[in-house]
């Protein structure tokens, strides 16, 4: 008999018949003799629409206050869903976050989690019931209500696992798994039957939402397998495990792409120590998450920087890089919304050398144009026009051999 940790979305649990087909699967899995502890995100778009109420009654929304407005989503969800097991004789009882002692820091809207006591859920289950825990949050240390940041019902889920040593987390969610592009962009795209840690990480980080960034930290940290599936069609989705790939593994795993944010250049900086200090602390305190930058060599004494944040937080970045450059006397500011980034991540790129190069190829002989690169061990990720990113995509798919789902291998290198 295992313990099997469910995660259910908000797609999943959208309506009425969700939540019954919900409630059927939880019936059946129960059925093999498994403990079941659910954990549900709001129904559908229930937690836009309440931060949307919120907008139309308040400038202000104090953080502790936003907090238990959001948190009535999921207690939504996590009572109808109670209702729908009970009338298919499952045993089952609803908790919050805070009722199961999930414990955080008191950042609202963006708490960590610190410590998952998880007692209530341990006695439901030893007395044989199924446990339904609101996803997306917890209880500071200060014994305030907190939220976990927008997606955080998937730590939710992970981090009740981690804690129950359950044998699996199952996120169910609206698509089939974990694909090797966007389907609605790279209509080739396949699903992958298994990715590691490393790989979902690098994903996550590079602009894919199947799963919140911070719950496959957690589940690397944690060790905790996660199987992310429909739960519109119940079929196997992709296992992500600390597994190393093996040798028959496609080198490139997959494609990922992101038209989020936005390339702003200070032009002509003058080439001294501190300048680039006094750019980013600014924006660090002001909370703006820059991701790639690029220094150019100088010539005559100034140099270009250019780097790029999150397209919601342009408007703060302007303001802080407009006074910064006035002050370190740059020669001026640009902004381009009009960007996009292209990202290859695959474990095997560790051991195989000429990806990047082969990359570089592939998309010159499409005629796309590189603004910029970073790359990781894993990764390598390239900021294109928005206007090329389908083409980009596309032709990468191809090129690493992922239209068929075969491996890319790279040729062997030479002997030395
Ligand atoms: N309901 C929350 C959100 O929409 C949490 C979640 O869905 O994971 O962000
Ligand atoms: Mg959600």
């Amino acid at each position: 008999m295992a313990l099997i940790v469910q995660k259910y979305g908000g797609t999943s649990v959208a309506d009425p018949d969700r939540m019954r087909a919900v409630a059927d699967h939880i019936a059946f899995t129960r059925s093999h003799g498994d403990d079941v502890v659910v954990v549900v995100s709001a129904m559908g778009k229930s937690t836009d629409n309440l931060i949307k109420l919120a907008n139309e009654v308040s400038d202000r929304k104090p953080g502790r206050e936003m907090d238990m407005l959001l948190t009535t989503g999921e207690r939504i969800s996590m009572s109808l869903l109670c209702m729908a097991l009970a009338d298919r004789d499952v045993d089952a009882v609803s908790f919050t976050g805070s009722q199961v002692g999930i414990i955080t820091d008191t950042a609202h809207g963006k708490a960590k989690i610190l410590e998952v006591r998880g007692d209530r859920v341990r006695e439901a289950l030893a007395d044989g019931k199924v446990c339904v825990v609101a996803g997306f949050q917890g209880v500071s240390t200060a014994k305030e209500i907190t939220t976990l940041g927008r997606g955080g019902s998937d730590t939710t889920a992970v981090a009740l696992a981690a804690a129950l040593g359950a044998d699996a987390c199952e996120i169910y969610t609206d698509v089939t798994g974990v694909f090797s592009a966007d389907p609605r962009i790279v209509p080739q795209a396949h699903k992958l039957t298994h990715i590691n840690f490393d790989e979902m990480l690098e994903m996550a980080g590079a602009g894919s939402k199947v799963l919140a960034l911070r719950s496959v930290e957690f589940a690397r940290n944690h060790h905790v397998p996660l199987h992310v599936r429909s739960s519109f069609t119940w079929e196997p989705g992709t296992w992500v495990t600390s597994e190393e790939p093996s040798m028959e593994d496609p080198i490139i795993s997959g494609v990922v792409t992101d038209a989020s944010e936005a390339k702003v250049t200070v032009l002509g900086v003058p080439d001294r120590p501190g300048v680039s200090a006094a750019l980013f602390e600014p924006l660090a305190a002001a909370n703006v998450n820059v991701d790639m930058i690029v220094q150019n060599t100088s010539t005559a004494g100034t140099t270009d920087i250019s780097f790029t944040v999150p397209l919601a937080d342009m408007a703060v970045a302007e303001g802080i890089v407009a006074d910064v450059a006035g002050s370190i006397e740059a020669a001026g500011v640009s902004h381009d919304n009009d960007i996009a980034k292209v990202s290859l991540v695959g474990a095997g790129m560790k051991t195989s050398p000429g990806i990047a190069a082969k990359m570089f190829r592939v998309l010159a002989d499409e005629g796309v144009n590189i603004q910029m690169i970073s790359t990781s061990t894993i990764r390598i990720s390239v900021v294109v026009a928005s206007s090329d990113l389908e083409r980009a995509a596309r032709v990468l798919h191809t090129a690493f051999g992922l239209d068929s789902g075969q491996a890319y291998s790279a040729p062997l290198p030479e002997r030395r």
